[in-house]
């Protein structure tokens, strides 16, 4: 029986390592699989931290992985094995279209991703992948918060400050005029939780200097609800955002 399987980690915990062994380790055996990775800083590879790295098919949000499957399965008579890196970037109903390929085609899926975004919470991609596979599992490896505690959680910072808001996909390296430097790192959850905190009041700060700058005027009727115009809102924290 195929199976759609699902392993997840923080940055770092070797999700791509893993997918490439499964790819390496099935190709030994003259099987048939198909590597797909999101759009990463390498088109078109799926790489690992420890250097390895091999070609793959770019999934974008346009791509049916079902009918990318059975297209291969059509020209190259079967597919063994489709082997999904990146998963946390793939639409839900990508996801979907994974469980199909197990359901309908009977081709096994390994998806890899991580688990929870810098903001916290899981991926939209993950949380459809948690929701559908036969099999979950985490990949446990001993990364260390600064402190000295399991670290588990992905944080974001630009030019070194941790930041809650922003693009829910920001690649590292990103640069511009006027853009951060965005750089990832792993904390314990406290010192997440801490960090994520001051990024917050942060805003709140910024947004009540704003009010204290124009004050409202005496003569407005200030009983009916606020309108806020959104554009006003400054957000100092969505650097490289464009
Ligand atoms: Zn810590």
């Amino acid at each position: 029986m195929a199976q759609l399987r699902f392993t997840f980690g923080t940055m770092g915990s070797g999700k791509s390592t893993q997918a490439l062994q499964i790819h390496h380790n099935l190709r030994a055996r003259g099987l048939t699989t198909i590597l797909t990775t999101q759009l990463d800083r390498a088109e078109g590879r799926v790489s690992s931290r420890l250097g390895v790295s091999a070609e793959a098919e770019v999934v974008d949000p346009s791509t049916d992985l079902f009918e990318l499957v059975r297209r291969r399965m059509a020209r190259l008579g079967s597919v063994d094995a489709v082997i999904c890196d990146e998963v946390q970037f793939y639409s839900p109903v990508q996801c979907e279209q994974l469980a199909r390929v197990v359901d309908e085609l009977a081709v096994d899926v390994y998806g890899f991703g991580l688990l929870t975004s810098f903001q916290g919470e899981l991926f939209p991609g993950t949380a459809r992948m948690l929701e559908l596979a036969d099999q979950r599992s985490e990949i446990q490896v001993e990364a260390r918060c600064w402190c000295g505690a399991r670290a588990t959680h992905n944080a974001r910072f630009v030019d070194g400050v941790q930041v809650v808001s922003g693009q829910l996909k920001v690649v590292g390296d990103t640069s511009g005029p006027s853009a951060g430097e965005v750089t990832y790192d792993l904390l314990c959850r406290a010192h997440w939780m801490d960090g994520a905190r001051k990024a917050t009041g942060a805003q709140l700060e910024l947004l009540g200097s704003d009010e204290a700058r124009q004050p409202p005027s005496d003569d407005e009727d200030h009983s009916g609800p606020v309108e806020v115009d959104p554009a006003a809102v400054p957000t100092p924290l969505k650097a490289n955002e464009r």
